[in-house]
């Protein structure tokens, strides 16, 4: 079911969510000269609709350009086959209306931070240019996740060194600011994003990786993803977050550096919280 904002959507960016065909290399092939607001860094396929998908949706809803970028194709995965996985993760993309998906390939289960790592993340990054970029948090249990979150940060750093040149011609670019996702229970959140309208639309986001989710009747081996309760916890964490600003549903990201606020006033819109 569609929900409120979603009709409102400024027109060209339906044209460019719906105008997305089947095919795989469409999604998965780089915009030359493309500029991303807000670009989810995931370690695997469903990473960052399950952390941030809300957060894209609303980006996009107000006419921000929004993509993806996986780290890896998921093909260490217990279930499902990277290409299943591709097929899913374009029709997430299409879901979440993004303007750009893509993947690094640089292997599930395998990510370490390493030279070639960093240098495909920076070629990313000055292809892309990302204003925002939304990742993991570095402690987490998945070890895909904690590498993704080291690599992105030396690569948005090396990406701004002018000298630092792996990608001849290539104009040096930092982004602004890395906001991470996932938090572990002892990292309370830097800010929260209100992200209720979307709730539903980003549970169809996450549903679109169906060869990780549960099935019901269905074979082989289970994961923690494809348990009955999953999509319940993602959901119950987010309406958790929520609770902090007294909406339903809010996604928690924590940065590193110090918040740059020009006006105190307009930082905060509404009364203070009940539940701290
Ligand atoms: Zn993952």
């Amino acid at each position: 079911m569609e929900q409120g904002p979603w009709p409102e959507w400024p027109g060209r960016r339906i044209e460019k969510a719906l105008a997305v065909p089947d095919r795989l290399e469409s999604v998965f092939m780089s915009k030359n000269g493309a500029v991303i607001d807000v670009l989810a860094i995931g370690a695997h396929p469903d990473d960052a609709e399950i952390h941030a998908g809300g957060t894209l949706l609303r980006m996009a809803a107000l006419g921000y350009q929004t993509g993806i970028l996986d780290m890896t194709r998921g093909e260490s995965s217990t279930r499902g086959t990277p290409e299943e996985r591709a097929l899913e993760a374009a029709q997430a993309a299409r879901v979440l209306g993004l303007l750009h998906r893509e993947t690094l390939d640089l292997g599930d289960g395998r990510l370490v931070d390493t030279l070639d790592a960093r240098t495909a993340l920076v070629a990313a990054f000055r292809r892309l240019r990302p204003r925002i970029i939304l990742t993991h948090h570095w402690e987490e249990p998945h070890p895909d996740h904690v590498a993704t979150a080291q690599i992105v940060r030396a690569a948005a750093y090396l990406a701004g060194l002018a000298a630092w040149s792996p990608t001849e011609g290539v104009e040096r670019y930092r982004p602004h600011a890395i906001l991470h996702f996932g938090l572990p229970r002892w990292v309370p959140p830097s800010l929260v994003v209100d992200v209720s309208d979307w709730a539903e639309r980003k549970e169809q986001a996450i549903r679109c990786h169906a060869s990780q989710l549960h099935a019901p009747g269905g074979g082989g081996l289970q994961t923690s993803v494809s348990a009955v309760s999953f999509l319940n916890h993602v959901d119950a964490r987010h309406r958790s977050y929520g609770t902090l600003i007294q909406e339903t549903h809010a996604e928690a990201f924590f940065v590193r550096e110090a918040l740059v606020v020009n006006d105190p006033v307009q930082l905060f819109p509404r009364p203070m919280g009940l539940f701290q």
